[in-house]
């Protein structure tokens, strides 16, 4: 259990400061030195039998299982999470997902899955789990009845994510999480929108919450890391699973990753704000038929956000009135300021293109409330640069995108 935790009336940013720094691994610096290490080397025979006999985290073994550089980043995680008992690290937020369910699911199993999960997720379903005999369902959060119709006694684990994957809903989680235990099976709950500090989710009734430090623990574009953290027992499966899998972190990038994490509030309260001043402006746009910004009064599942989280990031979509798609696409291209590119949470911002009709089974799409042409949506990830900026940039491309073609 971290220090943090017992001290877990700090605000935030006094939080974020101190997590994850434990002196006997850190020693008298600042931050955690870089130990790039495969051989820890014993003093004698005897310390060599009690090696691999002791398997903890803070016990040199063999690089495999990791060094103080990334128990410090795992403990600064356990201590943000409220419940938390312990957060394993992966190579990226798609490994963290993919080593979460296959500690938790077994051959013959059936996982429920969100319908707006993150595509690689969607993806995993059909592939990697398909191929180890587990069945995935995809259901939509919105429809609680349909949800809970689809249980039966072979469901094991549901994969929630809020927002939603590029359509940015927020769903009810607790509910669901909820309705999840009633019948047995355990929730797993894709967080790396708002993060620990900006949605606690295992407080809020999730057995495992997962996360892409990529986006933004890390916040500079310049690592790709996951992690995974639960109570108790299913940290202990976690963890595991993950060293019969042999993952393992590279140290220069959990030192990277600890870095990141030092000014995340400062990060994610610009983006938020500056995300809410440009989601607000877009609102009142003609071209525009809906934003999708959970921030955003009357946006999809903006009563729940505010509800249950504590935060917001810089991350939303919008979709373009009409099904004229060569428009939406002049619209990224005249971008100025905006870098057109996958991924977020970094200090630069970002746009896509967002599509999701072919990425949805059950879910509708466009939903209700648009015209079936209101299809052809952006997504835009807000980073520190200065809001009014990105705002004149975006009518900009606005205009070119109206004139052209
Ligand atoms: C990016 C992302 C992931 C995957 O993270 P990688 O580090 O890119 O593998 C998972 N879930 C969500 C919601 C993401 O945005």
């Amino acid at each position: 259990m971290s220090e943090q935790n017992k001290t877990g009336k700090v605000g935030t940013g006094t939080r974020l400061v101190g997590a994850g720094r434990r002196r006997e691994w850190t020693g008298p610096v600042v931050n955690p030195p870089v130990w790039r290490a495969s051989t820890h080397l014993y003093e004698n025979m005897a310390a060599l039998a009690e090696g691999p006999r002791r398997n903890e985290d803070g016990r040199f073994f063999y690089g495999r299982r990791g060094a103080p550089t990334q128990w410090a980043l795992a403990d600064a995680l356990t201590g943000l999470e409220p419940g938390a008992a312990g957060t394993v690290l992966y190579p990226s937020g798609v490994a963290a997902i993919a080593g979460t369910l296959l500690t938790v699911l077994r051959p013959g199993d059936v996982l429920l899955m969100t319908d707006n999960a993150y595509d690689p997720s969607r993806a995993m379903g059909k592939g990697l789990l398909a191929d180890f005999g587990i069945e995935t369902r995809l259901f939509d959060p919105f429809d609680h009845a349909a949800y809970r119709a689809l249980f039966c006694d072979r469901t094991r684990a549901v994969l929630l994510e809020t927002p939603g994957s590029l359509t940015m809903e927020v769903p009810d989680v607790p509910a669901l999480a909820a309705i999840a235990r009633e019948h047995g099976a355990l929730s797993v709950l894709d967080n790396t929108w708002a993060g620990p500090t900006g949605f606690a989710a295992l407080a809020h009734g999730i057995d495992i919450t997962v996360m892409a430090l990529t986006k933004h623990v890390g916040g500079h574009s310049d690592l790709m890391m996951g992690s995974a953290s639960a109570g108790p027992e299913l940290y202990e499966a976690l963890r595991k699973r993950a060293q019969g899998l042999g993952i393992v972190v590279s140290p220069d990038d959990a030192a990277l990753a600890l870095r990141g994490l030092r000014t995340l509030e400062l990060r994610l309260n610009r983006e938020t704000s500056s995300a809410l001043e440009i989601a607000s402006w877009l609102a009142g746009r003609d071209e525009i038929a809906r934003v999708l910004c959970p921030m955003l009064p009357g946006a999809p599942g903006h009563e729940i956000w505010r509800r249950d989280f504590a935060g917001g990031c810089g991350l939303f979509s919008f979709v373009f009135r009409g099904g004229d798609r060569a428009r939406r696409d002049r619209f990224i291209d005249a971008l100025e300021l905006f870098g057109i590119g996958y991924s977020w949470g970094g200090f630069e911002s970002l746009a896509v293109p967002v599509d999701p009709a072919p990425l949805r089974a059950v879910m509708r799409w466009p939903p209700a409330g648009l015209e079936p042409g209101d299809r052809h949506g952006v997504r835009l990830a807000i980073g520190l640069e200065d809001p009014a900026d990105l705002i004149v940039d975006i009518a900009q491309a606005l205009a070119a995108a109206m004139a052209g073609g």
